[in-house]
């Protein structure tokens, strides 16, 4: 019998740098700093020089991130927000949460990312925003959007997979108005607890975002607006910055991890591959097959782990029924009966790979 290869290991990563986040670790429990302190701020500098981006505002998680960045841009009741379908909740919960209606599109099958043609027909004269996800570290053409959208519309971009993701060069999080990180231990970047950020390029918007996650006040005890209590703790800041360095190595190891599975899985009959595209950084690798939980099974069978991200549309949950019904989104309903996650993580062996992929052969003989 050999050994379950896990869909993620988050030990790997944290034996490789142990030492050096438990030193981290020690030092800020010595400093009595618990909460937005010096390491917060030196993250968030260091972030901003990683993306190119002067106004990085930290906050407690990317659900957080996303609602901050909603409420900055003054949504609220009556204002519509543009979601897709096929995403983690959070996309469309922050816009529920401020009061906003959620408004799901469809996705395009070939990329997993919010559609264009959908976002255009959706759009209303209450229209005020649109998430646009970079999906599974997908990065999707935000100038593209705002285009179809036209340019009254915000772009909040959810980069909460997309840590790293480029474009031409340019670094998903500074194409919108707004955009939302989240380092949750699972994502590309994560932290060992909950984490997240909001970027902008805008710094008015960077101000409110500042007060905002701090209780709306600018000065101790002084509120201006009502806030929220969303701080970056110096713990997660001080192994976020021990993390940081690493992350253009292990997103290429993603890359290469997605290359060989491509590779290995392109001429097997019933399985559509993900498409790859410059400036990916693979969150999941995510293959699409009529068969899927018969491949599931196999995958189990052969002590492969494999998950489905997602199993049921935002529209069709029972939290968001009251602004879904008639809502009918048929590529997102269609993937979701067939995507099928594989293990991916940048520790992850590649000849692995392999032993994954004969069992996906298997299952489809
Ligand atoms: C993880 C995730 C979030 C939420 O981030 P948390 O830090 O878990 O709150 C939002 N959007 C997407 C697409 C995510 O994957």
């Amino acid at each position: 019998m050999s050994v379950t290869i896990p869909i993620l290991d988050l030990t790997a990563q944290y034996t490789a740098l142990q030492e050096e986040i438990e030193a981290a670790a020690v030092r800020v429990l010595r400093s009595g700093h618990y909460v937005l302190g010096p390491e917060v701020e030196a993250l968030e500098a260091e972030l901003g020089a990683m993306l190119g981006l002067g106004n990085v505002i930290s906050c407690a998680s990317g659900t957080d991130a996303l609602c901050l960045a909603l409420r900055a841009l003054g949504i609220g009741p009556g204002d519509e927000v543009l979601v897709p379908a096929f995403t983690f909740a959070a996309s469309a919960e922050a816009a529920a949460l401020t009061g906003a209606r959620p408004v799901f599109v469809d996705i395009d099958p070939d990329t997993f990312l919010i559609d264009l043609e959908s976002c255009r027909a959706a759009v209303t004269d209450r229209t005020r925003a649109v998430v646009v996800v970079h999906l599974f570290g997908r990065p999707a053409n935000v100038a593209a959007m705002q285009e179809a959208v036209g340019p009254e519309i915000a772009i909040v971009e959810d980069c909460a997979q997309s840590f790293g993701a480029k474009t031409a060069g340019q670094a998903t999080g500074t194409f919108g108005q707004v955009a939302s990180f989240s380092f949750f231990p699972s994502k590309n970047l994560g932290a060992c607890g909950d984490g997240g950020a909001v970027t902008t390029g805008d710094p008015e918007l960077a101000e409110r975002l500042r007060a905002l996650r701090n209780h709306g006040s600018r000065q101790p005890y002084h509120h201006e607006t009502l806030g929220l209590n969303s701080r970056l703790d110096e713990l997660q800041a001080a192994i976020l910055r021990v993390k940081l360095p690493h992350i253009t190595e292990w997103n290429n190891k993603r890359r290469l991890l997605a290359e060989r599975y491509t590779e290995m899985l392109r001429q097997q009959e019933g399985i559509r591959v993900p498409e790859s595209v410059e400036g990916h950084v693979w969150h999941q690798y995510t293959l699409l097959s009529p068969r899927r939980d018969a491949l599931q099974e196999q995958l189990a069978e052969d002590g492969v782990e494999s998950r489905v991200y997602y199993p049921i549309p935002l529209h069709r949950q029972e939290a968001y029924a009251q602004w879904a019904s008639g809502v009918s989104l048929p590529v997102t309903e269609q993937v979701c009966r067939q995507c099928l996650s594989l293990p991916m993580f940048p520790e992850l062996h590649p000849a692995l790979v392999e032993r994954i992929c004969a069992s996906i052969a298997r299952a489809h003989t």
